[in-house]
């Protein structure tokens, strides 16, 4: 095959292998295979297993099933009316008993096929007409040696199952591969041959080969522990190179200082609860170090992380430092703003806190522009786009990012003061994430946890409503928006396209309005409107009574007076996401009310919608999602950049802790990985393709 003879032939892209068209390149891309290594590295998920072969008689309909036979027929056809090639073909098993066999489009079977050849198929039993002969359609087949025995495990390894998109086919994969599959041995190890024995782990070529093509259920779970493992072991190198590239820049030192924790106290109108000392605690540790403090704060909505962050900026300002907060939208800036005055301006006199977004007069923003660049202002409050442009500081300290999933060392490079090093840095966010998932996808980070809720909380009543009951549902909403509340209905997830989401949203907010509650103000929202932000604020000011929304709403949205959180398709969504729209409301002091409405009214769909209402601890929610749905649905897809046989094996947490524990040891003395080019190579190009760096 030419390929192999390319000296970088691991480097080409896809499109160098025989059979793959233009079309398959785009397809592939999909599922990020650019290279021929990326091929070879992504290993099926899975392998169809049809178990030991059995005789024709006694096979049922639906049944999938393996059928050892000689072919007695083959011909190929083209089906003039259907513009279908067909191809047919039967066997017979070592009684005679005859079972029927069509590929459509498949025409290179008929040659690969002849009279006489023994044969191992696997698929699918159709009975296709009544008294017709049994059949299989498209099955597996593998030509088998004169008297070769069928090993259950290789007939069960005659499909792999790979993750496919339109236009893909696992057949079609297994095709290239095999064509690539000569260059395995060219593919670098990244994982050093001495961590390998440490952990029993198989190098990449025989991976590889075994996970690709196994003998064995023992082959393809070696291959995957390996590749998941490696696949850890590449991404905390990730880390480890961000934490040096970090640790190279050294950020000014804030002292702590007792009197300002006292005074940021004394200033509160509630105690702090003993989750938000201890990260307060945290955070002033890490920002007395010349290292920059890059920390997560992960608690529940409503945990009271604004409190942690103000806490910090307050340090920041007695050193003489500037600190800036940025929150994904408009609202949300707005919303900070006011309760970082709240929290910081009486306590101490000479720090001001000022807002910068995109709604604001030029002359206003030249003004905070100016404030910020002189030094004057001590917090700057405002959207990730427009700091991220505009502002310069005189000497920035600290620099707080809310409800951004990813904020990465490139973005942090915009965030700079004159003169001072890097600002040190806190990410805030909602989102429950299991210690073993932190670890994996926020490995550069260091994680406070806010596990407990300020006291004096009413919990939301969260109900599962049948559908048939929707109207007690619309009951509850009215009796709440008639008494001056307001109320959310959240319509359900779309994955298939945004358009439709918005249509059912705009359709259902339409009928709301005129069948079900004409007496109210409603509202709609959704994510390709680009008066969202104006919307919301109708809903925070009130003149909105009933807000319809798409999945996409923002969170974190502060409106005390919404009671009443329903959600349709409530089945569709991840606990933990269900668990967030209800964080939206319970807010005020009224009590507040969460509808879970499911599509799907099965009992093992009511069983999950009912953990919600039973658990109100986002954390053990994230843990039931994990157990139930995979790990890698809490965070979204791509979010984490991991392929789902890393995320899988995150399940156990000893494969991560291995994989930190020996990058640990090879940064210990050599932190830019200088000693392991391959390994260097490949968490370079991780850093590159994902949105960590
Ligand atoms: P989060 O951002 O974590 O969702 P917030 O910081 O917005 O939470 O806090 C939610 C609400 O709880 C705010 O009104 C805040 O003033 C209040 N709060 C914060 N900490 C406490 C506390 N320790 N005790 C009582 N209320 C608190
Ligand atoms: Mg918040």
């Amino acid at each position: 095959m030419p390929i192999v003879a390319l000296p970088q032939a691991l480097d080409a892209p896809v499109s160098a292998l025989p059979q793959v068209k233009a079309p398959d390149v785009k397809r592939l891309a999909k599922l990020d295979i650019a290279t021929v290594r990326d091929l070879l590295l992504t290993l099926p998920f899975d392998w169809e297993t049809y178990g030991a072969p059995t005789e024709v008689v006694g096979l049922r309909d639906g049944q999938q099933a393996t059928v050892v036979g000689t072919v007695t027929s083959i011909s190929a056809k083209q089906s003039l009316r259907r513009r279908i090639r067909l191809t047919e073909a039967t066997i017979r098993d070592d009684v005679g008993a005859a079972l029927r066999l069509v590929w459509f489009n498949q025409p290179y079977v008929a040659k690969q096929l002849h009279n006489g050849d023994r044969i191992a198929v696997a698929g699918t039993v159709k009975s296709a007409r009544f008294g017709a002969a049994l059949q299989m359609q498209n099955p597996h087949y593998e030509r088998l040696e004169d008297r070769e025995e069928v090993k259950p495990t290789r007939v069960g390894g005659l499909m792999p199952k790979y993750h496919l998109v339109e236009g893909l086919s696992s057949r079609k994969i297994a095709r290239w591969v095999e064509s690539a599959l000569p260059l395995a041995d060219r593919v670098e190890d990244i994982v050093p041959d001495e961590v390998r024995d440490r952990h029993r782990l198989i190098g990449v070529a025989d991976a590889i080969r075994k996970g690709h093509k196994p003998e064995t259920d023992q082959d393809f779970a070696d291959a995957r522990r390996r590749m998941a493992f490696a696949e850890l072991f590449e991404l905390q190198a990730a880390f480890a190179l961000i934490r040096a590239s970090i640790a190279a820049e050294p950020a000014a030192p804030i002292a702590y200082r007792q009197e300002v924790i006292e005074a940021f106290k004394a200033g509160l109108a509630f105690e702090l609860t003993r989750a938000q000392r201890q990260a307060i605690w945290d955070a002033f540790k890490d920002m007395a170090q010349t290292v920059p403090m890059n920390r997560l704060l992960n608690g529940d909505v409503g945990s009271g992380k604004t409190a942690v962050a103000a806490a910090a900026a307050a340090m920041a300002h007695a050193s003489g430092m500037q600190s800036v907060v940025m929150a994904p939208t408009e609202i949300l800036a707005r919303q900070h703003l006011h309760r970082f005055r709240a929290y910081l301006e009486d306590s101490f006199p000479g720090l001001t806190v000022e807002l910068l977004v995109s709604g604001q007069s030029a002359p206003e923003r030249r003004r905070v522009r100016a404030a910020a660049a002189s030094g004057h202002c001590a917090l700057v409050v405002g959207t990730h786009a427009l700091i991220e442009e505009e502002v310069e500081f005189a000497n920035l300290g600290l620099a707080v990012v809310d409800e951004q999933h990813r904020f990465g060392t490139r973005q942090r490079e915009l965030l700079r003061g004159k003169g001072s090093g890097r600002p040190h840095f806190l990410a805030m966010t909602a989102t429950p994430i299991p210690r073993t998932l932190a670890l994996a996808v926020y490995g550069e980070m260091s994680v406070s946890v806010l596990d407990e809720m300020p006291p004096g909380r009413t919990p939301v009543i969260t109900e599962v409503i049948d559908p048939d009951e929707r109207v007690r549902a619309y009951d509850i909403v009215r009796r709440e928006v008639a008494a001056g509340g307001q109320a959310f209905v959240i319509c359900p997830l779309i994955e298939e396209s945004e358009t439709l989401a918005v249509r059912s949203a705009t359709a259902e907010a339409e009928r709301l309005q005129t069948e079900v509650f004409p007496e109210f103000r409603l509202g709609l929202v959704h994510g390709r409107l680009k008066e969202k932000d104006e919307v919301m604020q109708r809903f925070v000011a009130g003149e909105i009574q009933v807000l319809v929304a798409t999945a996409v709403v923002e969170v974190g949205v502060d409106v005390p007076n919404a009671s009443v959180m329903m959600i349709e398709g409530a089945d569709r969504f991840g606990l933990a996401q269900l668990h967030q729209f209800r964080g939206r409301v319970g807010r005020g002091a009224a009590q507040s009310y969460c509808l879970l409405l499911a599509d799907d009214p099965s009992d093992g769909a009511l069983q999950r919608l009912e953990l919600v209402a039973r658990i109100h601890d986002g954390f053990a929610l994230a843990r039931e999602d994990m157990d139930r749905r995979g790990i890698g649905e809490l965070m979204g897809p791509r979010q984490h950049g991991l392929t789902d046989a890393a995320m899988e094996s995150l399940r156990d947490p000893a494969l991560l802790d291995e994989a930190r524990e020996e990058i640990q040891r090879l940064v210990a003395d050599d932190s830019g990985l200088d000693r392991f080019p391959a390994l260097k190579a490949a968490a370079t190009r991780r850093l590159e393709m994902t949105s960590i760096s």
